[in-house]
């Protein structure tokens, strides 16, 4: 054991002194909460491993929901809640997502350091700080404003430099940045929107709750063949907010 010495003593004793936020004495407890999330998420990975096909997730995108303060993404009302494994109320009837799905998401993108990915629905913006954390870069659209400036602003508070938000519809994607190396829809639609198909790039995935409002829906991974062909596979039911069109 390393004995601590004078020089880091006294640095101890001058922060004790400096009165603590309540957003920093929650801070060990985050940690705490932060740990048992993460083996909720594997419990409901080894769950689901049948339907998935993946009885663990990728190293890196365990890695990066460890990093993740998640309490940072959800309104000050459920501060208790932020890393209890279940999607939460973010206000306009919206939600973030479950950690155990975000988990499952990220990893079915398979996302490379290099990589372009399009998020539509930013939400939270935790989604998206995930997929910040392996990525190069993340570009992500949300269609209700007051939810894109606090996902935004959740996003610039924890440090995330890589990721492009904007406010908007969006079924038309974001062609000025396409292709895209993954594309990863966080709210349901009815059927896949075709312009966001046409925006990944040969050898990209895609990752689409596809459903009915209000009933169950699919999870589904779509891969875009380097001959522009899809290949498309049925993952899991999930539930999400509707895919909802601008008028
Ligand atoms: N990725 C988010 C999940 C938020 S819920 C997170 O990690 O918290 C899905 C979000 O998709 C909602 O905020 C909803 O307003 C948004 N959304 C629904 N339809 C959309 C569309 N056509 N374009 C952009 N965002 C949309």
């Amino acid at each position: 054991m390393r004995v601590p010495g004078l020089r880091a003593l006294l640095l101890a004793a001058s922060l004790a002194a400096v009165p603590m936020s309540s957003a920093d004495a929650a801070e060990p407890r985050f940690e705490r909460e932060r740990r048992a999330m993460l083996a909720a998420i594997e419990a409901d990975v080894a769950a689901t491993a049948r339907e998935t096909g993946r009885a663990r997730l990728d190293d890196r995108v365990m890695a990066a929901m460890a990093r993740v303060e998640r309490h940072r993404f959800v309104p000050s009302d459920q501060q208790a809640h932020a890393y209890e494994n279940r999607a939460l109320p973010i206000g306009h009837g919206q939600t973030i997502s479950q950690p155990f799905i975000v988990a499952l998401m990220t990893d079915l993108l398979a996302p490379q350091p290099d990589d372009i990915v399009l998020e539509i629905g930013t939400g939270s913006g935790y989604q998206a700080a995930v997929l910040a954390h392996l990525v190069r870069k993340v570009v992500t659209i949300e269609i209700v404003p007051s939810v894109a400036r606090a996902g935004a602003n959740a996003l610039a508070a924890a440090g995330r430099r890589n990721v492009e938000t904007r406010i908007g519809d969006g079924y038309a994607g974001w062609p000025e940045a396409a292709p895209f190396d993954g594309i990863v829809i966080t709210a349901a639609p009815p059927a896949i929107p075709a312009p966001l198909l046409a925006q990944l790039k040969p050898g990209g995935r895609m990752v689409v709750p596809v459903g009915a409002d209000g009933e169950t829906q699919e999870l589904r991974l779509l891969t875009k063949g380097t001959d522009g062909s899809i290949t498309e596979r049925r993952v899991l039911a999930v539930r999400f907010v509707p895919f909802t069109r601008s008028r």
